[in-house]
This record gives C-alpha cells, sequence and structure tokens, in this order.
C-alpha cells in the first residue's frame, strides 16, 4: 500500500533549526520484526510502522519520520520518531540528564557550532559523573578509560571532545566549524552508544536466545 499525502503538520527541523511547517510527500507502511517483553515472557513478531517522507517548508530539506502505524496522524509530526536527520532524542537506557544537556546542544548547533562543542563537553562530564567519577574531566576520563568502560579508540574520542570543548568556550581558541560539529556530534553518540545503548541491546539479543535455546530443550 503507497499513499501520496500533502497533508501539513509541524516539527522541529535539524538541517535549518526552525519550529516548521512540515509537507508530508509519501507514507509507507514498513513491518519489522521487534521483541517484545512482558511479564519475564519475551515475544517476537511483527511490528508495523508508518514510514513518512516529509519536506520542511522553511529550507526545503527532506526528514524521514516512523510512526506507530495504528496511531498514525499526519498532523502530528511532532509525536512521531525522526529517523533521518537524527533528532538528538538519545532515549532510554541513557540517562536523562545526558538526553536533556544532549537536546539542548543539539538545538545550537548549525547557528554555534562552538556553543555545541562546549555543551558536549558538558554531556560529557555528565556522562562520566553517572559512571560513577568525580572531579574535573581529563582524569574523569582516564578513569573511564582504564577501569575498560571504553576502550582507547573511545578514550581518544573523548579527549578530543574534552579539548575542543574547552576550546570552544576561548575567544581564543579555534573556531568550531561545521564539519567539526558534525564529527563531534557523531563522536558523541559512538560514546553513548558503547557505555549505554550496547549493553542494553545485548541484554535484549541474550533474552532471544535464552528463548531460542529453551525451546530445543
Ligand atoms: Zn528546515
Amino acid at each position: 500500500m503507497s499513499r501520496k499525502r500533502t497533508t501539513r503538520g509541524s516539527g522541529f527541523c535539524p538541517h535549518c533549526g526552525n519550529d516548521s511547517l512540515l509537507e508530508c510527500v509519501l507514507a509507507e507502511p514498513w513491518v519489522e520484526t521487534t521483541l517484545m517483553n512482558y511479564g519475564g515472557k519475551t515475544e517476537e513478531g511483527p511490528f508495523v510502522w508508518m514510514m513518512s517522507l516529509v519536506r520542511c517548508h522553511t529550507c526545503k530539506g527532506i526528514l524521514l519520520y516512523k510512526s506507530n502505524y495504528q496511531g498514525y496522524s499526519e498532523a502530528k509530526f511532532s509525536m512521531a520518531d525522526l529517523v533521518w536527520p537524527h533528532s538528538g532524542d538519545l532515549g532510554w537506557p541513557v540517562p536523562e540528564n545526558i538526553c536533556r544537556i544532549y537536546s539542548k546542544a543539539l538545538l545550537i548547533k548549525l547557528r554555534s557550532p562552538d556553543a555545541f562543542a562546549v555543551q558536549i563537553r558538558r554531556a560529557l562530564e555528565a556522562l562520566c559523573k553517572d559512571r560513577g567519577y568525580s572531579g574535573s574531566l581529563k582524569p574523569m576520563l582516564e578513569a573511564l578509560a582504564k577501569a575498560g568502560e571504553i576502550p582507547d579508540t573511545l578514550a581518544k574520542v573523548a579527549d578530543i571532545l574534552r579539548l575542543v570543548g574547552n576550546e570552544g568556550a576561548h575567544e581564543t581558541g579555534a573556531e568550531v566549524s561545521q564539519f567539526q560539529a558534525d564529527e563531534i556530534d557523531t563522536f558523541f553518540r559512538a560514546l553513548v552508544e558503547y557505555v549505554y545503548i550496547a549493553p542494553h541491546r545485548i541484554g535484549l539479543f541474550e533474552m532471544s536466545r535464552r528463548k531460542a535455546l529453551n525451546a530445543i530443550d
């Protein structure tokens, strides 16, 4: 089933940083196999999403949204998940204060890459504190790496974020370019993925494997 739609909704556009009218160009259902977990029981099954290709009225940029098919309404893009470009919603299991700092940082990424780098440094501090470290950022990051919570490559990534965040905070520091801001964004998300999201996904995968193994016992 393919449906062309022109109805407008509204939402935040990460391309231009505006709250803008959004025009739905195309909406298509998409079936994904997901793992549901209720009351200790796990069940794999199909879940139907509505994928919507949307155009921002302000910058004409294209966005891709994913929403629950049953609750789909073209007037409520603000309630749907923005698949591309990413919305800044890190979501569970990432701690709420890290999500909040990061989503605020993303609002200023386009207009002020320097300020964005400073906010990402703050988010990095919040990540270290959440993992039980205290003090200034450099020793906290060293302790994080030493404890094996992040591998060497990500320790380097974290140190880059720390240094660029420092520069961004000082008038005399080199300016952060748009390309660098994009890379900082990718680096920070890689850290969050490693520290919080990958362990959660491993837990889900193991739940699914246990069910499969029990079935052949
Ligand atoms: Zn836009």
